[in-house]
């Protein structure tokens, strides 16, 4: 048996930099997971972190897109039928967080997130050695019509606002920032200030070591087993018993279940989304992540080739891979970025976990004394994972709440 002060569930970015923080603070952690830290969504994403985001994830609009939805064409939203009529309530809920009132208050709680976000990746980068990852790559949207460009003039709008550097490009001036692009009629948004990371996975890992090269414990094991016995939390793993007074809850996608079996319930709806690397065509390169805001994928230089990420496929957790999306989004790729062959490495699949009001959940439960939840972070954990994570390690070592953190508490779903 080993008593600990804190277990934390989970080893994706959120976990990982979540005990990371815990043990700076000189607390006794154990970490668990039933896979290998960062083989779940925090090793299959797109790997920009992002000083913009003011702007939730949309329902899609346009006709010419719901026409590619309806025909099954789209590789930027997708759905079955099924799990999206069991998704009601959450797309009501969702509907009434999308006015501008929900907005404002949606921005009000990210600006200083996203805000912190690179500095705090760069803190542990340093602390694990691992600054290799990062790139002041910046990210560069682009847009198919000069519509599709002023349907997200709100992000731009908050951009200004909060001070936040981007450049629209038209024509030949998005080829002074990707030479390698293939065509002149699109319509560029350049953000300057984001970072890109050279492999999530990697870094996730290496963020792991540094947790265990400072003496935090590492566990196989399962969250589906821990027990509230009095003021103590218990979870028997294959290895040993542990013990601790305090639980914090980053399993991702699987976090929402887990609660359940605590008679918490949060609302979430999973966007899955697939990835793949391919060669860059012959004698080109790729400098930095190239959103298509109309079709929703991603390419990527990252170690590994230029990776491919899809949109959003709403299903449940264990529908079956759908490599049709990916077949589709690597078609629309070809009209932005001359790809070549794929590489002969396993596919990549991972969820966006989202809640109606689209900000993650981070504190403590409502209901459980010693239960803290971080999780539900959408399209957006791996950039503000080590920011939130260092919010609820200051917590739990003994800081007072933040205000500024109040829109993400648990207790707004009890
Ligand atoms: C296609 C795609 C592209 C994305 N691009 C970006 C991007 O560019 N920038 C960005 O900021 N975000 C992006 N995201 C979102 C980001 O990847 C996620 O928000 C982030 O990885 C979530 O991290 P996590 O640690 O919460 O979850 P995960 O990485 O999924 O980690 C959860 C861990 O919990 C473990 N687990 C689950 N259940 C149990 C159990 N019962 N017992 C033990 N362990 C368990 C899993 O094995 C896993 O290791 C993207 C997501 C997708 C799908």
């Amino acid at each position: 048996m080993a008593e600990v002060d804190v277990i934390v569930l989970g080893a994706g970015i959120v976990g990982v930099t979540t005990a990371l923080n815990l043990r700076q603070h000189g607390a006794s952690v154990a970490l668990i997971d039933r896979a290998h830290p960062g083989d779940g969504t925090s090793g299959a994403n797109a790997g920009i972190i992002a000083g913009n985001g003011f702007c939730p994830a949309q329902i899609p609009s346009g006709a010419a897109v719901w026409l590619d939805i309806a025909l099954k064409q789209s590789c930027a939203f997708s759905f079955d039928v099924s799990t999206l009529l069991h998704l009601v309530p959450w797309i009501r809920s969702y509907l009434a967080h999308s006015g501008p009132q929900a907005l404002q208050s949606y921005v009000r709680a990210m600006a200083p997130l996203r805000a912190q976000a690179r500095a705090e990746h760069r803190r542990l980068a340093r602390l694990a050695n691992a600054e290799r990852f990062y790139r002041k790559s910046g990210w560069l949207h682009l847009h198919r019509s000069e519509a599709s460009l002023a349907r997200a003039e709100r992000e731009r709008h908050y951009a200004r606002i909060y001070g936040i550097d981007y450049q629209t490009l038209r024509g030949g001036e998005m080829h002074e920032v990707e030479p390698a692009l293939r065509s002149d009629a699109f319509f560029g948004v350049y953000w300057p200030e984001c970072d890109s990371i050279s492999n999530p996975g990697g870094l996730t890992e290496s963020l792991w070591r540094e947790f265990i090269q400072g003496g935090g414990i590492y566990l196989n094991g399962d969250a589906g087993r821990l027990e509230q016995r009095r003021s103590r939390w218990i979870l028997a793993t294959p290895r040993t018993e542990l013990r601790a007074p305090q639980v914090v809850a980053a399993l991702g996608q699987a976090t929402a279940a887990f609660a359940a079996r605590f008679e918490e319930s949060f609302p979430i709806a999973l966007g899955r989304g697939y990835g793949r690397h391919f060669r860059p065509g012959s004698g080109v390169t790729l400098s930095r992540p190239v959103t298509d805001m109309d079709h929703g994928f991603t390419l990527t230089p990252m170690e590994q080739g230029i990776r491919l990420t899809t949109g959003i496929e709403i299903v449940g957790e264990d529908a079956l891979a759908n490599p049709q999306i990916l077949h589709r989004a690597r078609k629309r790729a070809s009209d932005v970025f001359p790809l070549g062959q794929d590489l002969p490495l396993a596919g990549l699949m991972g969820s966006r976990d989202c809640l109606p009001d689209s900000l993650p959940v981070v504190g403590p439960s409502s209901k459980h004394r010693g239960l803290w939840y971080n999780f539900g972070y959408c399209g957006a954990g791996m950039a503000l994972g080590p920011v939130c994570s260092r919010l609820i390690a200051d917590r739990l070592a003994g800081a007072p709440p933040k205000r500024d953190a109040d829109a993400l508490l648990p207790l707004r779903f009890s």
